[in-house]
């Protein structure tokens, strides 16, 4: 690889040295890469604003093998409605952390970048349903990443009654007969939430769901993705 241009999302943006920036950045078509925006911080810098969290750019870099340098960015959008409430930058937020987390660098993951470029279209417009979409976005994510839960039926032994309990180790549900240590999640919610996995993400607020469920979601989705980052050694 040499010099590359295309699209990316900044999901990280650490200060470094005078007046630089280390970025990470998930681009559509080279994964998740960290860059060094030399300059970035100064006054009057071209790349000034460019590199803000949660930004879509259109960017250009040298490919290294540990740090990539940027040359040139331009902003694409800056999602401003979604910025203008911190409820909505903190549902945005987490599934920027998760991707950051658990994607592998330098491999491009054009399912996942597709749905969070759907995920901040939505929350973006504004759309009633912005945690669950949040929620949504989180388990399709986990999904093409190949980490798929299984809330169909007991993962060890196939039971589709319930009653349930999400088991983090065990990648899904278990059932009251099946030992596992986990929290409650009743068939109809593990139901949702498999759903929620198959469903455009535009159509995720059809899925019912209780403030209950929501925050039972919350917690199913947090837990499971803490197990995954456990289990590949990965920084949280
Ligand atoms: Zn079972």
């Amino acid at each position: 690889m040499g010099i590359e241009r295309g699209e990316a999302f900044v999901l990280r943006v650490r200060d470094f040295a005078e007046s630089d920036l280390i970025v990470t950045l998930f681009t559509e078509q080279w994964g998740k890469r960290t860059a060094i925006a030399k300059g970035a911080r100064r006054f009057k810098s071209r790349l000034g604003g460019v590199f803000d969290l949660l930004n879509r750019v259109e960017v250009v870099f040298y490919a290294k093998a540990q740090l990539d340098l940027v040359s040139q960015g331009a902003l694409i959008s800056s999602y401003s409605h979604l910025k203008g409430s911190l409820a909505t930058v903190l549902t945005a937020l987490a599934v920027c952390k998760l991707l950051d987390s658990l994607l592998p660098p330098h491999q491009q993951e054009s399912g996942a970048y597709t749905i969070f470029m759907q995920l901040l279209d939505l929350l973006e417009r504004g759309t009633p349903h912005g945690e669950q979409s949040a929620i949504a976005a989180m388990l399709k994510i986990v999904s093409v990443l190949g980490h798929r839960p299984q809330l169909a039926a007991c993962v060890r032994c196939g039971n589709t009654r319930g009653p349930f309990r999400f088991v983090p180790a065990r990648g899904g549900i278990v059932c009251a007969k099946c030992e596992g240590q986990g929290i409650d999640i009743s068939p109809g919610l593990a139901l949702s939430l498999n759903a929620l996995i198959d469903r455009p993400l535009s159509r995720a607020g059809i899925v019912r769901l209780t403030k209950g469920d929501l925050s039972r979601a919350r917690e199913v989705v947090s837990l499971y993705v803490r197990q995954l980052l456990g289990s590949s050694n990965s920084e949280l």
